[in-house]
């Protein structure tokens, strides 16, 4: 194999493969390095079989409401096995795929674990490559927090791997993949309980999201204790765990306890300093608009930047990346605002833009907000309700619209349009004009009062 290329991606995840993917449409001759499978987390932990998760859920719900619709349904039972046969068989097809897409698109797949020996030259398990341009994509790893018994614990990785359903489980952490995790084993027979440090869940995200969802959950039957940071994890003699709080609290007999406080970049093995690439306090190698770190010729994207750690952010980086280096595009680059986003939970959410909250902080009395909440017809026949709330942001005399965030049934696939609304600087009155679609949610959306 050639061992000099135009560009090498250490990580094969949504931003290195992207990237090189792009170059090399480009005729950039391109390498990714990988020391794990093809498609990093989104494909092997994260959002794939986190979605496929999720559909499951979804049906265990619909089968519940599907007696008020007429139907006479006895559960039998649900078969966690095969569901993770099938997912993990879905997961491994996607694998295959990029290996054939890569040889396919004259991309090297270099496999094993990469570090620096300096700027343009990197060391793969003994063997030398060296790139004018080297992009870091290598995202990160579930955090584990440093207490006693913490061991005890899985993270969303482990949660991939369990075998079967744990009958009681603990999750610790408050975003997006807590309440993910929380929705998905509660609506297939697990007993959760979802332990927060502070008194919310998803403290970024607008008060009514947050609150809509806690509610949900709690009418779901989750468990939500709050003001309870972990300070110890004990192994008790019937073999289950007991979680101890910093402030004396003990919670028993739990099969499971899942961390999900967040994800630490994975640069600690990457021999930085050997190419003079600086990272911030918390392990994250900080990139500029254009995704340059503080090396010429070295990039930093995806959830190793620590900006957005998103897929389709990763991937957007990527891409835009290449056409910068290689398609002749110099001031092609990602803008960070306006990302819109999509949380798993049950119901979904989705959001893009200004909270109400960071609205009036930065625009003050200019902020008017439009915001409704009600049960979506679905729920007309269904004996369990759920709500589904809207809120939109303006600004301005014009009532320019700067958020829009959703709580409900279909909230994950009505929210792209709108994010392109957003994007463009829908004004409230456009929306207005748009004729609505009768009879759904969002509807709901273009006929706010
Ligand atoms: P990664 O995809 O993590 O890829 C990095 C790759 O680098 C890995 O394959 C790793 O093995 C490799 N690597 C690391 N170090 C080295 C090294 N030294 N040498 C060689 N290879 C190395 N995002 C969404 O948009 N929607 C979702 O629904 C969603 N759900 C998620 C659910 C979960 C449970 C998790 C954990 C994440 C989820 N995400 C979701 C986030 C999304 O997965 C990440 O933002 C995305 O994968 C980041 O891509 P990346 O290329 O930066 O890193
Ligand atoms: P998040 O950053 O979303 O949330 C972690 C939260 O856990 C923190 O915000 C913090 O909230 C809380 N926390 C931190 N430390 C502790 C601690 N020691 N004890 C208890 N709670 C703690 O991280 P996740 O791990 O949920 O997800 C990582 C990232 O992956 C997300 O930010 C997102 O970008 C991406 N992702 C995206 C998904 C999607 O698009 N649907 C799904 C899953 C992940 P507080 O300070 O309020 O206590």
């Amino acid at each position: 194999m050639d061992r000099h290329f135009d560009l090498i991606a250490i990580g094969a995840g949504s931003g290195g493969l992207s990237v090189a993917e792009r170059a090399a449409r480009y005729g950039a001759r391109c390498a990714v390095i990988e020391s794990g499978p093809l498609g990093g987390t989104c494909v092997n932990v994260g959002c794939v079989p986190k979605k496929v998760m999720w559909y499951g859920a979804t049906l265990a719900h619909a089968l519940e409401d599907a007696a008020g619709y007429g139907f006479d349904i006895t559960r039998n039972g649900f078969d966690w096995a095969r569901l993770k046969a099938g997912r993990d068989g879905y997961v491994n097809g996607i694998n295959t795929w990029y290996h054939t897409y890569l040889t396919d698109s004259d991309i090297a797949e270099i496999p094993g674990r990469a570090r620096f020996i300096d700027a343009r030259t990197l060391d793969v398990d003994g063997e030398r490559y060296t790139a004018d341009h080297i992009c870091i994509a290598v995202g990160g790893y579930p955090t584990v927090p440093d207490i006693p018994g913490a061991e005890l614990g899985i993270t969303s990785d482990g949660f991939f791997e369990l075998d079967t359903l744990p009958p009681r489980v603990a999750i610790a952490g408050s975003g997006y993949i807590a309440v993910e995790l929380a929705g998905m084993l509660n609506a297939l027979g697990s007993d959760v309980t979802l332990v927060l440090r502070r008194e919310h869940i998803l403290r970024d995200f607008d008060a009514m999201l947050r609150e809509c969802l806690m509610e949900e959950m709690i009418k779901d039957g989750i468990d939500i204790i709050s003001t309870t940071e972990l300070a110890e994890v004990v192994r008790q003699d019937s073999g289950k765990l007991s979680l101890r709080g910093c402030n004396g609290q003990h919670l028993d007999d739990f099969d499971q306890l899942i961390w999900a406080i967040g994800r630490t970049p994975a640069t600690a093995g990457l021999n930085l300093e050997a190419a003079g690439v600086a990272t911030d306090d918390n392990g994250f190698i900080p990139s500029d608009r254009f995704e340059n770190t503080n090396v010429e010729g070295i990039y930093a994207l995806g959830d190793v930047n620590g900006k957005a750690a998103l897929t389709p952010v990763a991937i957007a980086a990527a891409r835009r990346l290449a056409d910068r280096l290689f398609g002749g595009m110099s001031e092609r680059h990602l803008p960070y605002e306006n990302i819109p986003s999509v949380v798993f939970s049950h119901p979904p959410i989705g959001t893009v833009g200004l909270t109400e909250a960071r609205a009036r902080e930065i625009h003050g009395d200019a902020v008017t907000i439009y915001q409704t909440r009600f049960t979506a017809m679905y729920h007309a026949l269904t004996e369990h309700k759920r709500e589904t709330a809207m809120k939109l942001v303006t600004v301005g005399a014009q009532e320019k619209v700067v958020g829009c965030h959703i709580i409900g049934m279909g909230a994950d696939e009505m929210l792209q349009g709108f994010a392109v609304a957003v994007r463009m600087g829908a004004r409230k009155a456009d929306l207005d004009d748009t004729v609505a679609l009768h009879p759904t949610s969002a509807e709901e959306l273009v006929t706010m009062r």
